[in-house]
């Protein structure tokens, strides 16, 4: 399972990829980890997906990553007496809080936060953005808009309020329902949608209470205003460009991509790029020049991973995508100045033992042409910090713990592997030389550098550092 890129792909399970033998297919032509989407699908439908990346763990001997996206507080529309209505430009449309059907001049919307929050000339956009309502008269039961652009609407349509700040929990009860359901089946991550200030990811976090690392999808503008407050309360973030792309002016979108891949990296946290990445590829098996091209700028700003939403999850050629994904990500990686473009910007180190100590062992890997940088690491913080400088070695990730092991799989140029803490320096040297070797990083008479704590086994000691020359197997 050696991949030849250090970005890392995150693959989105459904429909077209339940099997065992297409998911095993996905692993093999590069996913890295999978998503299971539960704004879709039954949690029978997640849990069996869950076993079989599991089984297939076991039977392809490495660790997968597995992320639960709960579907967040999705504010939606009522019903209508005849379904699709058309709205008139110009038109008033009126959103109260009568239950009854609606017609062309009124529609129910059940969340009576919203009528607390908007205020007149904020906008609402409904279905993807397609229709655009401004607020013109607001009251504790009504909303009087006036319809932007003329557009049919039918039942249950999403409604996206980019300008408005709602008193919502990040959590809905159905999120609640579905996160204490993925936690007892055990996945690795959690994404929180629609995120929109650092108290949601902290009550997510109480939540949570260790049990999986957190994400926050960014997706809303309040969520990019307060970036570093959220990221200090996150393990990662997604940069959700689909809802994004909704909330702002698309054209907004790319400057914040290149600055949120910026902040998490320099936080040496994992950066997620989403969205419509391969999207042509969910009914064709060649994606558009323009989609290549977005791949390739994720992978040379630096992202930890990159994602395919629909195209693994219910397109024609879920495997397809991802290998396209995985040779894009690889012939990026092979480009002479990858490195130069990808480091453009500093990542300044912390007076740490462990950011002195990873510098250090990249700056000797680099020196001695060393195969890898192998780091003993419990809790995985010194496997990131490493990962946070993007060195030009590959990063083998030691860790006698499997929740580590499978978190690490998101992480930027990081091959996890499950190994004892070792008890001398005989055994820290032995194990990180043999599992090198084993999975085809190394072979005899090649370097690797080594970083680990003394006393070991103890979390946040990484004070050691060590060079290594492997040598033949015993016989
Ligand atoms: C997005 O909006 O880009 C996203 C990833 O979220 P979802 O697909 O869950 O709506």
């Amino acid at each position: 399972m050696r991949r030849n890129r250090p970005t890392k792909i995150l693959a989105t399970l459904g429909p077209a990829s339940n099997d065992k033998q297409t998911i095993r297919a996905l692993v093999q032509a590069g996913a890295d980890l999978f998503r299971l989407n539960f704004s879709h699908g039954r949690h029978e439908e997640h849990a069996a997906r869950h076993r079989i990346i599991r089984e297939l763990e076991e039977e392809l001997d490495t660790p997968i990553g597995i992320l639960v996206d709960l579907q967040g507080p999705k504010i939606r529309i009522g019903t209508f007496a005849n379904a699709p209505v058309t709205l008139k430009r110009g038109q008033t449309f009126t959103l109260d809080r009568d239950p009854s059907p609606g017609n062309e001049q009124r529609v129910c919307l059940p969340h009576p936060e919203v009528f607390e929050a908007v205020k007149p000339g904020h906008r609402l956009l409904l279905d993807d953005g397609r229709i655009r309502l401004v607020v013109r008269r607001v009251s504790p039961e009504r909303l009087e808009t006036e319809v932007e652009t003329e557009a049919r609407l039918s039942d249950r349509k999403g409604i996206n309020l980019p300008g408005t700040v709602l008193n919502l929990s990040a959590l809905s009860s159905k999120d609640r329902q579905d996160l204490a359901f993925a936690l007892d089946l055990g996945v690795d991550w959690v994404a929180l949608s629609f995120v929109q200030r650092p108290e949601d990811m902290a009550e997510a976090r109480r939540l949570v209470a260790g049990r999986a690392a957190l994400m926050a999808k960014i997706e809303k503008p309040s969520a990019v205003s307060q970036l570093e407050g959220i990221l200090e309360l996150s393990d990662a973030i997604m940069i959700a460009r689909g809802d994004l792309g909704v909330e702002l002016p698309v054209e907004e979108v790319p400057a914040i991509q290149k600055r949120l891949i910026n902040t998490a990296r320099l936080a040496g946290k994992p950066v997620v790029v989403a969205t419509q990445m391969l999207e042509s590829m969910i009914s064709s098996p060649f994606p558009t020049r323009a989609e290549v091209s977005d791949v390739a700028t994720a992978v040379y700003d630096g992202a930890d991973a990159i994602m395919l939403s629909a195209e693994s999850a219910a397109g024609a050629y879920p495997v397809e995508a991802v290998s396209m994904m995985d040779r894009i990500a690889v012939q990026s990686f092979r480009d002479p100045k990858f490195a130069t473009f990808m480091n453009a910007g500093a990542t300044p180190l912390e007076a740490t033992s462990a950011d002195a100590i990873t510098a250090a062992a990249r700056q000797v890997a680099e020196t001695i042409s060393a195969n890898v940088i192998a780091t003993y690491s419990t809790s995985g913080s010194t496997t990131m910090r490493a990962s946070r400088e993007r060195p030009n070695t590959p990063i083998l990730g030691l860790s006698p713990n499997r929740d580590t092991a499978r978190r690490l799989t998101l992480a930027w140029g990081v091959h996890c592997a499950l190994t004892d803490d070792p008890q001398n320096f005989g055994e820290m040297v032995a194990r990180a030389c043999h599992t090198a070797r084993e999975l085809g990083y190394a072979v005899p008479g090649d370097k690797i550098v080594i970083t680990a704590g003394v006393p070991f086994g103890t979390p946040g000691a990484t004070n050691i550092l060590r060079i290594a020359w492997i040598r033949p197997p015993e016989e």
